[in-house]
């Protein structure tokens, strides 16, 4: 089945008597149960429930996958991968990452004895040397946010299980209608869904789809047991706004193309950072491990003033902190989404 199809052709309602045609949104937080000693496939919905399990049915077929996972942000999702570590385990991180993950990474796995460290896997030979024999879990985005750098991923797979580490990637400037990270070798996919999955910023949201059962259980060992992932309401959005992905994307994307042409042929910009662009770095990568360049482009002016007064001065584009909205949003990464890494 082709991706537009697979977005609007699943089973929206498994069992359901009354066959909708949208996913019913089952706001409940318990399920009553036949008998004290045996239970039904729902019994309370922090486990599991109804409106999630299709949510977390598609995000799996979409990212080519096993089993999906949704949470109540993609900061929920990334938290919950690191705790798939061990006290005296590392994670080896790009160095280009969304500020709110490098914040995570720098106060949160050291609690409990995990330690990250940082290296440019856009050079997969000096990433390799950066492994170590406590490495267990290598993690990155690809195309980066914010610096849109692109990242061999089969290569950096490739010689993360060599050493005996998970890949996992951070897939939200992409989405999977333009790259599957899984088929490319990683073992976990996650997404931002706030972005371009939701697609309309009206949902805050997480997911991660794995490939390994024993992965997959782990995962929902966190999800349970620590209790983030995604109300019932919130999955019904996600839902509905997976379902335009593709005309969505496909419209962003010719956008995106044209910008990009435009703001690197006018003479205030020094730097336009697009993987649509032939000149862009790794864009040979690109064109083998994605679909297409998606819709986020970063670009330097060389004058925090020139920046700032273009942001505050379009009309279409509105100063928000996030992407992959039907609406077009600019932002200054070091004041905003990345204001949390030092300069
Ligand atoms: N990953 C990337 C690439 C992001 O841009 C963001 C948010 O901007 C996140 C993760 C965090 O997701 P959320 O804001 O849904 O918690």
């Amino acid at each position: 089945m082709k991706f537009a199809s697979r977005l609007v052709s699943f089973d929206p309602a498994p069992g359901d008597r009354f066959r909708p045609i949208s996913t019913p949104i089952y706001q409940t937080a318990t399920f009553e149960q036949e008998k004290a000693d045996s239970f039904g496939e729902y019994d309370y919905s922090r486990s599991g429930n109804p409106t999630r399990s299709v949510l977390e049915r598609q995000l799996a077929v979409l990212e080519c996958g096993q089993r999906g996972f949704a949470f109540a942000s993609g900061m929920a999702a990334i938290s919950t991968v690191t705790k798939l570590l061990r006290s005296g385990d590392q994670i080896l991180a790009d160095n280009d990452l969304y500020g709110g993950t490098w914040r995570l990474f720098s106060k949160m796995p050291d609690r409990t004895g995990v330690t990250v460290r940082y290296a440019d896997a856009c050079d997969p030979e000096s990433f390799e040397r950066e492994i170590t024999p406590s490495t267990r879990l290598v993690y990155l985005e690809s195309p980066t946010n914010p610096m849109l750098r692109v990242i061999d991923l089969r290569k950096i797979a490739a010689l993360s299980h060599k050493h005996g580490a998970l890949l996992c990637v951070d897939n939200s400037t992409m989405s999977p209608y333009l790259q599957n990270p899984l088929e490319l070798g990683a073992d976990i996919v996650l997404h931002s869904a706030t972005k371009f999955l939701g697609g309309h910023h009206d949902v805050t949201a997480g997911a991660i789809v794995v490939k390994d059962p024993a992965i997959a259980d782990q995962v929902y060992f966190v999800q349970n047991a620590e209790g983030n992932a995604l109300a019932p309401f919130d999955c019904y959005l996600l839902l509905r706004g997976i379902k335009t992905l593709k005309l969505r994307l496909d419209c962003q994307q010719r956008n995106a193309q044209a910008v990009a042409q435009f703001l690197s042929s006018h003479k205030s910009i020094t730097n336009v950072f697009y993987p649509g662009r032939a000149d862009s770095q790794n864009y040979e990568v690109q064109r083998t491990q994605a679909r297409g360049a998606g819709a986020v482009i970063s670009f330097t002016t060389g004058s925090y003033e020139i920046s700032k007064a273009i942001a505050e001065q379009l009309e279409l584009f509105r100063i928000t902190v996030s992407l992959g909205s039907v609406n077009s949003s600019i932002g200054l990464p070091g004041n905003m989404s990345h204001a949390s890494i030092p300069p």
